[in-house]
């Protein structure tokens, strides 16, 4: 036994890992579909996180020859701060979030994306995308508990953990309110959660995680009040002390971002924070007024979709 428990400790781990990184890129980016192009140097070392600042170095970037989705970009993320993305359908939102995670590397003379002065192309993936938390619009859960679902945010979680984080995400209240409690399963063969209960369960996962870095995709989708509200507040324990990157379709979220980018065919059109957006009278403001005007009033997020 002694000597099967060291092999399977290792599969235990790799199941965990492959589980884990599943779930942050499921949806997420949803780029299951394309493949990875990005290799670890030879000599990368692990990331080094101090205070969790991020610089995006006039940043370019195409998909392919024809069209550029980034042309020069360049903001920084202090640290613990947040910064929301707004821009219209194709502006390069999900671009700049799919750079972050090193879904693509950035070639010579494309400019240089760092965390606390190193380059990302320097370290390796793995301990990148340990340092980074992604909450996608639409979460996948796993057909298993919902105790599981939260606790693989962190290997060895206790049952105290799980709780105090699904708390914080404001879930804790719904979740016990299932006679299974913890141990209700989740998924096709068990309870049907709501789009806003399996955000606030991602929210849990990751709050478990407990990454310095945040990647955040918001629901377009309208949540009646009580859940966005919660919503609202799970994000907000989340947010709290980490630097965060948001495509930004929350009122709440874009009103008290530090910085909001307003993104225009690949480029930063404008930038401030709501008040400096709104009185610069802009693009910023008349997307505002058309969201207002118009019957949607969800918030200029103006482009709907997702980190795809
Ligand atoms: P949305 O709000 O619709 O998600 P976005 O602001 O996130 O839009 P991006 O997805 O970053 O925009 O797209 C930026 C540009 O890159 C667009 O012109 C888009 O068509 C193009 N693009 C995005 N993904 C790909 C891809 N996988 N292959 C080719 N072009 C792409």
């Amino acid at each position: 036994l002694a000597q099967l428990y060291g092999p399977l400790n290792q599969l235990g781990y790799i199941y965990r890992s492959v589980n884990q990184s599943l779930v942050d890129t499921e949806k997420l980016l949803a780029l299951l579909s394309e493949p990875t192009e990005v290799n670890d140097k030879e000599d990368a070392s692990p990331l080094v996180v101090t205070n969790g600042e991020i610089e995006f170095d006039n940043v370019y970037f195409s998909y392919d020859v024809r069209n550029s989705a980034l042309n020069g970009v360049s903001f920084k993320v202090p640290k613990g701060s947040s910064v929301a993305l707004v821009g219209e359908s194709g502006a390069g939102k999900s671009t700049i979030l799919r750079l972050l995670y090193r879904f693509y590397d950035l070639g010579e003379g494309e400019g240089r994306i760092l965390i606390d002065g190193q380059d990302i192309r320097d370290v390796t993936q793995k301990s990148l995308r340990q340092a980074i938390g992604v909450v996608p619009q639409d979460s996948v859960l796993f057909n298993s508990s919902i105790a599981y679902n939260i606790g693989y945010g962190k290997f060895g979680s206790t049952p105290e953990e799980i709780e105090n984080a699904a708390k914080s995400a404001q879930m804790h209240d719904r979740i016990t309110s299932f006679p299974d409690g913890y141990n209700t399963k989740v998924g096709e063969c068990g309870v049907r959660l709501s789009g806003g209960e399996k955000q606030r369960v991602a929210i849990a996962r990751t709050l478990l995680k407990n990454p310095p870095i945040l990647l955040l995709d918001e629901a377009t989708s309208a949540l009646d009040t009580s859940t966005e509200k919660d919503i609202q507040k799970a994000l907000q324990n989340l947010v709290k002390g980490r630097s965060s990157l948001s495509i930004a379709h929350r009122l709440s979220t874009i009103a008290s971002a530090d910085l909001i980018l307003v993104l225009k065919d690949g480029h930063i059109h404008e930038q401030g924070n709501f008040k400096e957006l709104m009185e610069l009278d802009g693009l910023f403001a008349s997307m505002w007024a058309d969201q207002v005007s118009g019957t949607d009033d969800r918030p200029p997020s103006v482009g709907g979709s997702s980190i795809k």
